[in-house]
């Protein structure tokens, strides 16, 4: 439905976005995560329509909506957009916020004043507003503002649905609840969603897909899990999920040998070339298996270990490197200062292998 062919942004001299191929498949939620100033809101902004793009193009149903010498304006696609402001008016009721598109948007826009009022109710109940429709803005909390920003924007029914960081401005509780109320409403309706974030955690609970950019390119575009589990690049890999990047040598294809622990081996678990290329081993925070000093293994110093109800955060300086790990507090308890052994798991959560010990 919508593809992205070769698209490149100049704002003057500066190259904001680059190479960027995409084709997205009808009804999917995309996420777009990515550092602070690495093209985000550029890319969200060309698919809205509110600027020419400086190279390539943009399709929408196989037709060119953008390019350096077209722009169909946004007014003129099916799109809705939620920003993180809300973007609310404070003389307009929660009600006539959400019914406004139904008599002014072009694609969502219905005479009949039923079907109107039966939308609207629609809508209403589906963020969970019913009760508050006769407020102003000025008397609603963030997460209920972000609610009626999200029922205008879903009421035209729109083919596409971008949302720019849409929970930032929301505490962490509110945040969790929108993000199952976003996932939630999406089913409902199996429209296409945009949703662009810096926040990993959104990333991976929401979306179908996720693209990961970093200085206006895309870094890789996979699955939650693919992303997770198998990052392609030294950025994705450090990142998604604060993974550890271990610095050694690859000996052969399947043999890994960490610098400061040459008695140590590990084999390949799936590790892209790019990062093996480097020379380096990717391994996630809840990977390590931390236990008692031992001959021949990869050892450490506990810097930090932070208490965090369901895990427990620690930071272990191992040679040069300073490591970071997450233990199931149900492990043994490890304090600063304390030494401990390092080993990986590897495969699966049903057939987890450790390795790193001889
Ligand atoms: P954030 O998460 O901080 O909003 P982002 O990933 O959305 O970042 P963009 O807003 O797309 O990033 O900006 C990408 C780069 O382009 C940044 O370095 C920014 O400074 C620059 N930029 C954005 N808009 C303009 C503009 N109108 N003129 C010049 N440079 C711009």
């Amino acid at each position: 439905m919508i593809r992205i062919d070769g698209l490149k942004k100049n704002y003057g001299n500066y190259t904001a976005l680059e190479n960027i191929d995409l084709e997205l498949l009808n009804g999917e939620f995309i996420a777009i995560l990515g550092p602070s100033g690495c093209g985000k809101t550029t890319l969200l902004r060309l698919l809205a329509g509110f600027m020419k793009p400086t190279e390539g193009t943009i399709s929408i149903d196989d037709e060119i909506a953008a390019s350096s010498s077209k722009l169909v304006p946004p007014e003129k696609r099916n799109i809705s957009m939620v920003f993180q402001s809300f973007a609310l008016w404070p003389h307009m009721t929660v009600e006539e916020h959400i019914r406004f598109p139904l008599k002014h948007h072009r694609f969502g826009k219905t005479n009949a004043k039923e079907e109107q009022e039966k939308r609207v109710s629609e809508a209403l109940e589906m963020v969970g507003l019913s009760h508050l429709k006769d407020r102003y803005p000025a008397e609603l909390s963030g997460g209920q503002k972000q609610r009626v920003a999200l029922a205008r924007a879903i009421v035209p029914k729109p083919s596409l649905l971008l949302m720019d960081e849409p929970l930032s401005a929301l505490d962490a509780e509110l945040r969790m609840e929108m993000r199952r109320e976003i996932g939630a409403i999406h089913r409902k309706m199996g429209t296409t969603i945009i949703y662009v974030t810096h926040d990993q955690g959104e990333a991976l609970a929401m979306a179908d897909r996720i693209v990961v950019m970093n200085h206006g390119k895309i870094e890789q575009i996979g699955t939650p899990e693919s992303i997770y589990n198998t990052p392609q690049s030294v950025f994705v890999s450090t990142f998604v999920g604060k993974g550890n990047l271990i610095k050694g040598e690859w000996v052969n294809e399947d043999k890994f040998i960490p610098a400061d622990f040459p008695a140590v081996s590990w084999t390949d678990i799936g590790i892209a070339k790019e990062i093996k290329a480097q020379n380096l081993y990717p391994v996630r925070p809840e990977q390590w298996k931390l236990g008692e000093v031992d001959q021949n293994q990869m050892t450490g110093i506990v810097q930090f270990a932070q208490f965090q109800g369901n895990e427990i955060h620690y930071s272990i300086q191992s040679g040069e490197e300073m490591i970071n790990v997450y233990a199931s507090v149900f492990e043994k308890r490890f304090l600063p200062g304390d030494s401990v052994s390092l080993k990986i798991y590897t495969g699966t959560a049903q057939k987890a292998v450790l390795v790193g010990s001889r």
